[in-house]
């Protein structure tokens, strides 16, 4: 079993939904919980804390699933919505970790991290996915990064105080508004600062080229894809891919169907042979020790073959099965998240 460590999940939100609901026991419905995750090797992954827009229809206000489709973004979130979801996550990260049986590691350095995987102890990364709950001042990013977090995405597909996030229109590039505002930029110097990885996954071009330009970190998108097999705007073109390249950062591949499929469809039978082939991509333009897995697990709408963390083994096989060695599918696994989190975070 190689084991994986993933670059994305919104287990927190189902959470945040369902306060009963036991992380350590199994379940039918949603994707994360630790008895999959044991069952389909995976070790650990960042846990996304992500307000839900207050202004979309129910069915998108929910449950990720249906978050894949086209629609228009929402408007901004409240700060004080999303501080009081913030902090409601990051709460049941810590109590994750002060879990008696020792299953769950709230990890904040490299070194943690290895650890954990060495230990076989289940290790989460606090990632915010959007930062509406750090105000202008960036005083709440302190406390953040205190409590724990170690990575940010500025922005999710909305606008905020921060910068613009890319619209799920299909297809489209990811042109799709400005790019940082001045929060933004000091969000992003702070950021670099204090050690929290930019997750730029979400944001539109002109965002990720200010960001480019500005962070002295290496460039990271947690959960896209390849723009030039599924020409969604949340996927990275070639361009992008070039300049992740040259920075030495990271691509997580996402597994949505709508940002894998070539028609942008949500169709759960979408075969392997489609991440295969972004994987071929990425690994075709960055290299295979810049490209690594982000599900985008209780977010999106997963293909059949991988339909929960406990199938993950069966991506891993069809990459064996088109000659991927097993060195490299230890680094795509999460040897490449190891590497840049060393360069991000420091040893
Ligand atoms: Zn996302």
């Amino acid at each position: 079993m190689i084991p994986v460590f993933d670059g994305h999940n919104d287990t927190l939100l189902l959470h945040a939904q369902d306060p009963d609901r036991d992380f350590f026991a199994r379940h039918d419905d949603g994707h994360v919980d630790l008895v999959r995750a044991r069952e389909g090797g995976l070790v650990g992954g960042f846990f996304a804390v992500w307000t839900p827009s207050p202004d979309l229809p129910p069915a998108y206000a929910g449950l990720g699933d249906d978050r894949g489709l086209p629609f228009p973004p929402g408007g901004a979130v409240d700060p004080a919505r999303a501080r009081a979801h913030a902090d409601r996550c990051l709460a049941q990260l810590l109590a994750w970790h002060e879990d008696p049986a020792g299953r769950f590691r709230l990890v904040r350095t490299a070194l943690e991290l290895e650890e954990a995987i060495r230990d076989g102890v289940m290790a989460g990364i606090a990632h915010f996915e959007g930062a509406e709950a750090i105000g202008p001042d960036l005083a709440a990013l302190d406390v953040y990064h205190a409590a724990g977090l170690r990575s940010l995405g500025p922005v999710w597909s909305r606008p905020n105080l921060f910068g613009f996030g890319v619209p799920f229109v299909f297809p489209s590039g990811p042109d799709l508004g400005p790019g940082l505002t001045p929060h933004g930029r000091a969000l992003v110097r702070r950021c670099n600062e204090l050690g929290i990885m930019l997750d730029l996954s979400h944001i539109t071009e002109r965002g990720f080229w200010d960001v480019a330009e500005l962070s002295t970190h290496p460039l990271v998108a947690t959960h896209s894809n390849a723009h030039a097999i599924c020409p969604s705007p949340r996927n990275l073109t070639d361009e992008q891919l070039a300049a992740v390249a040259a920075s030495d950062g990271v691509v997580g591949l996402n597994f949505n169907t709508g940002f894998l499929d070539p028609e942008g469809r949500r169709d759960t039978t979408l075969p392997l042979d489609v991440m295969v082939r972004h994987v071929d991509h990425l690994v075709d333009r960055l290299g295979v020790s810049r490209v690594a897995l982000g599900s985008d697990f209780d977010g999106a709408t997963m293909p059949d073959g991988v339909k929960d963390a406990s199938q993950l083994q069966n991506l891993m096989a069809a990459l064996a099965a088109t000659g991927y060695d097993d060195d490299s599918l230890r680094a795509i696994g999460h040897g490449n998240w190891l590497r840049v989190l060393k360069l991000t975070w420091g040893e």
